[in-house]
């Protein structure tokens, strides 16, 4: 489905461990108490325990079972969470670059034997309360991961999972859709030219018109050549069309198959019960057999390797004489060293993390490149895991130079080894990473377990972080030199490396437009009448099947009587400290404190709002009261679990014209550390350091690289805001902070020559931003910790009194809102109000070396607090999934498309990675007449209600408790409310809003595309094309 970069997988190995805050009530009979009952050698519905292992460290018991029969295996992790989660994995280790693992993930997935409609995965998604459903293909391994916090939508989704992976269909039309098919290019028209189409086949096109994705790709697959790895898992487009509907099915049955399964269960729910369902539903029907999937080792190289690949130059890149990239890969050991990989992992963070690190000196510092190169850093999601190190956005000239500080960096640490308190900090962030929850805790085991498992190392050992840490401390006693005697023998003598450049070429895409085109005549050659005659039939065959009205009554569903009718109250106390309101609320932390502080930039004069981003990226980085930008971030690593600002645009909830504008300080640490945070800020706030040119440039550069990157992975998150930008003053300011303005801006900064007029501007802004004036403050800790966070909070406001200055607000037009809506007398935050705010309609078309678009298009309608927001919302979700994702996904071929309705009262329409551009335009508009005509049923609106209130009810982190209320005013008894419309939204509402606010003539919207050069547009007036 979503397909999960190498990079992201590399992420997850920084997972954070959290403790459900449920544990903090313990009883005896708490999940991983009653799982430490389980004894080995205990036969349960067809499986054998074979381990019980308590994981204080992570608040869990892991049990790992054997299915008898079949040989499939089996790990459980009982904990205190009731955000349970399943997920299968197969080792799936393909030999050709045609996708075969990848089209799989997305067929299986497309009807099974006991769930025979088209589609039963995206279906679900509207039938169920799931807090998260999907499924990766990775190098190696395919896995289908879903949670939930119902026990009986457990069973439903369980039961659905286990027959689409077993049993799926499997038609020969689903490898059409999904994979590729030749088909007419308009498939009504048998004369129409023949094309390729395929959701994978685009996905994939779209996903190497990523430089960074496909520099990663051909850096994994040259440094592993013998094997897998030296395939594209996900299929390579070219490649693709070579595939066969019967390797498919083929490759199903050796893989997909119970003995070379993987099972993870995670949460409070009871085990035997998954077994039992697992066993009944799917492992019965197997016998053993031999899947002969292992990975065999790397053969090792006995000298170094170089290689060269072109790209497709980057339009937004800073400077479009830098935009090469070079890295040296190192393979290291194998995965299943538990100890090993968390060493080396470590090893990988101190040598290229922060300013500190001997990497970051080396290459970033110099300004040779933008930024580290995209793959960087160890990588434990190949069977033996790798080691890079680079840069990108560099002149190819300074290639020799790259390579020369690599090996010279390399010799320095292995002279030098790393300071103890360097090592201390890193620890430091393990502790903190352990104790800190996230929401997903599940999800992220079962992908930090995935691949070590996957060839066969033990799961529990992973999870043993502690025993690990122990280990490191003893390796470090026992010989001083552990880590430089590492970094000597993967690094310094390791024949096995590869250092790869890449660098553009102004003809890429127009040769790979010729080499597709070619595929394409190769395939069209070879017809026959007949079988043209036959994809023409064909054709119309799907287009008929994605035409036709779907009978789910097979899938088993939730009603809407199963979601809980109250909102959850999250109690907070309001109070002061140092003349500042503060918020708190009460939440087991696990012994962290999380301080948050909004500030207003209502006093910033207009012209310096462009800058805000930059300020808020810059002003924890650069140095602050007597310490360098390097001693900063030394003890913010020492003493925190990290401090960032970001600049915030909250839409009000009653009108669209009003909006509050500011930035946002975030930090956490552990209470003992709570005095060295504050005395941080303050010197942030006291004393910043903005003078150092050096280091300004290398953050200007490497946010400006940043942002340029980012357009490819979420276009449409760009195109809707920039449609948003003349409909409300919020979707202004929203463009001028994140849209394609900014991307603009930083990459003007990022050419400057000179970077004084910068320096200069920004103490100007962090006199309007950092003052105590309009600041509120915000404290999420246990009950225990409350006091003393609150004392401390007041010891950092008199030390940075002295900014506390009333300055007079850019604009007249400012009312102040209570923060305690119940409380008119209670502190307030100030609103800008721009009542005679006038929206203008506008199409704008960016022009960019994509092979697909992205659209986006925005319509001005009601704020959160109106009646009809409700139903807008409904509307959009039951409009995505009864309508749009099958014209433009299944019809369109694009990877994906909706419509949603938006905090900011902008009801939106978007696509992403999208063959079409203005044919999808249409189809948001047929959308709304769908709407209009009325033509859904009463179960149509009760799916998109369930699927609304999964993401109104998803878990909150107890960092994260009470911040809605913080940052926008809405309350627990404004949620309910929105709750209470959002039960009785009807056929007429929804019928009615359509017609009010979507309806050609009543609205005023904003439309966008990102996309390769469009002739139609282009030739069309009402266009602007950037
Ligand atoms: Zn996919």
């Amino acid at each position: 489905m979503f397909r999960q970069t190498k990079a992201a997988f590399q992420k997850l190995r920084y997972v954070s461990f959290n403790r459900p805050q449920q544990t903090w009530r313990l009883s005896s009979t708490s999940a991983k108490e009653r799982a430490l009952q389980y004894q080995p050698g205990q036969k349960i519905h067809g499986f054998t325990v074979k381990e019980v292992v308590a994981v204080p460290d992570l608040f869990l018991t892991a049990v790992k079972l054997t299915h008898n029969k079949t040989g499939a295996q089996y790990l459980h992790t009982a904990r205190d969470d009731s955000n349970n989660l399943f997920s299968v994995q197969f080792r799936t280790t393909p030999m050709d670059s045609t996708g075969v693992p990848h089209i799989l993930e997305h067929t299986v997935l497309c009807g099974s034997e006991k769930y025979p409609c088209r589609d039963p995965f995206f279906k679900m998604l509207n039938r169920s309360l799931s807090t998260f459903m999907n499924a990766f293909t990775a190098s190696d391994y395919t896995m289908y991961p879903f949670s939930t916090q119902n026990a009986k939508d457990f069973q439903n989704l369980l039961s659905v999972y286990l027959d689409a992976v077993f049993f799926p269909c499997l038609r020969e039309q689903d490898f059409w859709q999904e994979g590729w098919r030749l088909e007419n290019e308009n498939p009504t028209d048998p004369n129409s030219p023949l094309v390729f189409k395929g959701v994978v086949f685009n996905e994939m096109k779209g996903h190497f018109s990523d430089n960074e994705r496909l520099y990663a790709q051909q850096l994994q697959n040259k440094l592993y050549p013998n094997h897998t790895y030296s395939v594209v898992s996900g299929g390579e487009p070219l490649a693709i069309p070579d595939l066969t509907w019967e390797q498919l099915k083929q490759f199903h049955a050796t893989h997909y198959h119970p003995s070379n399964a993987r099972f993870f269960t995670y949460g409070d729910l009871p085990l035997e019960d998954h077994l039992k369902q697992i066993q009944d539903e799917a492992l019965s029907k197997f016998e053993r057999i031999n899947p002969n999937t292992e990975v065999p080792s790397q053969p090792l190289w006995n000298s170094p390797r170089e290689d060269h690949v072109t790209c497709s130059p980057d339009a937004l890149a800073p400077d479009p004489a830098k935009q090469n990239t070079l890295c040296v890969s190192y393979l290291l050991g194998d995965i299943t060293d538990a100890f090993e990989g968390f060493t080396l992992s470590l090893l990988s963070s101190l040598m290229i993390s922060g300013p500190n690190s001997p990497f970051y000196k080396s290459l970033i510092e110099p300004n040779i490149g933008t930024d580290f190169s995209s793959v960087v850093g160890y990588d434990g999601s190949t069977k033996e895991a790798s080691f890079s190190i680079g840069l990108q956005g560099m002149a190819e000239e300074d290639s020799e130079r790259v390579k020369q500080i690599i090996s010279q960096t390399i010799d320095h640490i292995i002279d030098n080894g790393f300071e103890e308190e360097r090592i201390e900090a890193l620890l430091h962030k393990v502790e903190i990473q352990m104790k800190h929850q996230s929401t997903n805790f599940g999800l992220a085991l079962a992908s930090y377990v995935a691949s070590l498992w996957n060839h066969d190392g033990d799961p529990v050992d992973l999870l043993r972080i502690s025993d690990s840490v122990a280990k490191f401390r003893q390796a470090l006693k026992e010989n001083p030199r552990f880590l430089q005697d590492k970094v000597k023998h993967y690094f310094k003598e390791n024949p096995h490396r590869l250092t790869l450049s890449m660098s553009p070429d102004v003809t890429y895409l127009e040769k790979q437009a010729k080499a597709e085109e070619e595929k394409l005549q190769e395939k069209i050659q070879v017809l026959s009448d007949d079988d043209r005659k036959q994809i023409y039939e064909k054709g119309l065959e799907l287009l008929e099947a994605q035409s036709k009205t779907q009978d789910a009554s097979c899938l088993p569903a939730l009603k809407v009587s199963d979601i809980a009718p109250t909102t959850p109250i999250t109690p907070v106390q309001m109070s002061t400290a140092g003349g500042v309101p503060l918020q708190i609320c009460e939440q087991p932390t696990n012994g962290l404190v999380y301080f948050r502080a909004m500030c207003s930039l209502n006093t910033l004069p207009e012209d310096l709002r462009l800058y805000v981003p930059l300020f808020c990226t810059v002003i924890t980085k650069m140095g602050c009261g007597a310490l360098d930008y390097r001693q900063q971030a030394q003890q913010m690593e020492l003493r925190t679990g990290g401090m960032s600002v970001s600049s915030q645009v909250i839409p009000d909830s009653t009108n669209l014209d009003m909006y509050e504008q500011g930035i946002l300080l975030y930090s956490s640490c552990l209470e003992r550390n709570l005095p060295h945070m504050f005395q941080l800020w303050s010197d942030i706030f006291n004393s910043p350091n903005f003078d150092n040119e050096e280091r300004l440039r290398v953050l200007v550069m490497m946010s400006a690289q940043e942002l340029a990157n980012s357009i490819s992975y979420s276009g449409q998150m760009y195109a809707m805001t920039r449609a948003g930008r003349h409909l409300t003053p919020a979707g202004d300011l929203l463009e001028t902070f994140g849209g394609m303005e900014q991307v603009t801006f930083m990459k003007r900064i990022a050419e400057m020559p000179d970077l004084s007029q910068v320096i200069r501007t920004l103490p100007r802004i962090k006199r309007h931003l950092l003052n105590p004036d309009n600041m509120r403050c915000a404290i999420n800790t246990t009950p225990q910790r409350v006091s003393n966070a609150a004392a401390q909070l007041e010891v950092f406001m008199k030390d940075v009194a002295e900014n506390r200055k009333e300055r007079k607000p850019a604009r007249a037009n400012i009312i102040n809102k209570p923060l305690d809506p119940l409380d008119e007398l209670s502190p307030s935050r100030k609103v800008i109000s721009e009542l005679n705010f006038q929206p203008c309609p506008m199409k704008t078309y960016f022009q960019l070396p994509f092979p697909v678009n992205f659209v986006g298009e925005c319509i001005r309608t009601v704020p959160f607090a109106h009646e009809d927001y409700a139903s807008l919302c409904i509307l959009g979700r039951m409009m995505t999934a009864k309508f749009l994702h099958g014209e433009i996904r299944e019809k369109g071929g694009a990877y994906g498309g909706g419509a949603r309705m938006g905090g900011g009262g902008l009801f939106s329409f978007y696509s992403y990675r999208d063959p079409n551009s203005v044919q999808t335009l249409s189809a948001f508009r047929k959308g709304v007449d769908w709407a209009k005509s009325g033509q859904f049923t009463q179960q149509d609106i009760d799916e998109a209600k369930l699927s609304i209130f999964s993401s109104v009810d998803s878990p909150v982190a107890p960092a994260d408790k009470g911040m809605a209320r913080f940052l926008s005013g809405v309350t627990d008894e404004m949620k309910q409310s929105h709750r209470e419309r959002l039960f009785a939204v009807s056929h007429k509402n929804l019928v009615d809003v359509a017609e009010r606010y979507l309806g050609v003539g009543q609205r005023t919207c904003g439309v966008v595309i990102l996309g390769p050069e469009n002739e139609t547009i282009k030739k069309d007036p009402s266009w602007v094309v950037k």
